[in-house]
């Protein structure tokens, strides 16, 4: 899957190029390549993502004669909505097929000061972390640039956000939904840079966020590429536990992972960039006293602020949300350690839009999903026994 031009083995037909998903540059080189000036790459770019036209007829300033040439080649390919549920606190979440007929999942979660979209990167998820609805979907493929930026799209256009003097409802983008971003390194990068660029989305580095589970090579090499914000899931302090929790910690162990997460750091011109760490408290399985005290010596020498995340639950689920009396100890632990640490509201959770419950419909390409479905299965049996 690509968002270049490919042939279908079943039908020998050429797939047209979808224009959604490509840079002002590489959309430059597509001119080029038809005898155009370069130029035209960025009206085609401004066309698609700051006013959200995807009929090449509507391109009123690229004359007919190109327009009919471009779209012998090229198209603007959108996923497509299956459905969008509106939250009582206002967060929205929409399912989305791409090709191939998967589902993903995108969430919106409106604040007093912004509008944060949680995209995903991935149909399902490899990792497998144990707190993860995701992960219990098993694994399809890597998005495209395409169906990442799509999701954007998909969202500035649901907010009325591309009619001239609208307001900007999409302020921040966070790479948290479904997948880990570092496994889709190519394709990610793309699409950040796209929500980036001052002729696509304009999103300042800040508030465009990627985070992972600890994918240690791909985070060395973001750093040369990248500048955008840095989340960590931890969720443990310590590499026994982790391994447990994060099955990707037995290949990069904790020290490992943070080490990288400064490297990261170190790269950046502005040296008061800090990484957020994500620390999802289940309880009694990471939110004692002793784990809060851990995880303050462990983050010693990393510039960072702390954001504490109650468990949601999913059917299924081996654990349960922390307590309230174990959350204010863990974060007050953390705040006379020096860090400055967040507690995350949980928001969407009437329709399982809140962090870690994202599913998708994933057409799974390993056992997970299967298995999954079968322990579910047991557990009603026994509960019907119960009754
Ligand atoms: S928490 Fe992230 S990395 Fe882990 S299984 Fe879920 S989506 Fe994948």
């Amino acid at each position: 899957m690509s968002d270049e031009s490919t042939v279908s083995l079943e039908t020998g037909q050429v797939a047209k190029v979808n224009l959604l998903g490509l840079s002002g540059s590489r959309l430059g080189d597509l001119f080029e390549e038809l005898g155009e000036k370069r130029f035209r790459g960025t009206q085609i770019l401004k066309w698609i993502h700051q006013m959200g036209t995807c009929d090449l007829d509507d391109m009123s300033n690229l004359s007919k004669p190109l327009r009919t040439r471009l779209a012998t080649i090229g198209e603007v390919r959108l996923p497509e909505v299956v459905s969008c549920q509106d939250s009582v606190d206002g967060t929205r979440k929409w399912l989305i097929r791409v090709e191939g007929g998967s589902c993903i999942e995108m969430v919106y979660i409106p604040e007093r000061d912004r509008g944060t979209l949680c995209v995903s990167s991935q149909i399902g998820c490899a990792l497998d972390c144990a707190f993860c609805a995701t992960g219990k979907q098993g694994f399809n493929r890597d998005l495209t640039t395409a169906e990442i930026i799509g999701q954007v799209w998909i969202a500035a256009n649901s907010f009325g956000q591309f009619v001239p003097g609208a307001p900007r409802r999409v302020t921040n983008v966070v790479m948290m939904g479904m997948g880990e971003p570092l496994m889709n390194f190519d394709h990610v990068v793309d699409a950040m840079n796209l929500m980036l660029d001052d002729n696509a989305y304009g999103l300042s580095k800040r508030r465009v966020t990627l985070s992972t589970a600890g994918v240690v090579p791909a985070l060395d090499k973001l750093g040369d590429v990248s500048d955008v914000s840095l989340a960590i899931s931890l969720h443990a302090p310590n590499d026994a536990l982790r391994n447990q929790l994060v099955p990707i910690n037995r290949k990069y162990p904790l020290r490992e992972f943070i080490d990288s997460a400064r490297r990261y750091l170190d790269k950046m011109p502005d040296n008061r960039r800090k990484v957020t760490v994500e620390y999802t408290l289940m309880d009694r399985v990471n939110d004692r006293s002793e784990h809060a005290r851990e995880l303050a010596e462990l983050l010693r020498e990393l510039p960072c602020k702390i954001n504490l995340i109650p468990f949601n639950p999913f059917p299924g689920a081996d654990f349960k949300r922390v307590t309230n009396t174990a959350l204010n100890r863990f974060r007050d632990i953390l705040h006379d350690e020096g860090y400055t640490v967040t507690v995350r509201t949980t928001r969407g959770d009437d329709i399982a839009a809140a962090c870690g419950q994202l599913a998708g419909e994933v057409n799974d390409k390993t056992r997970r999903q299967a298995r999954y479905k079968r322990r579910l299965e047991k557990q009603q049996v026994i509960k019907m026994i119960e009754a």
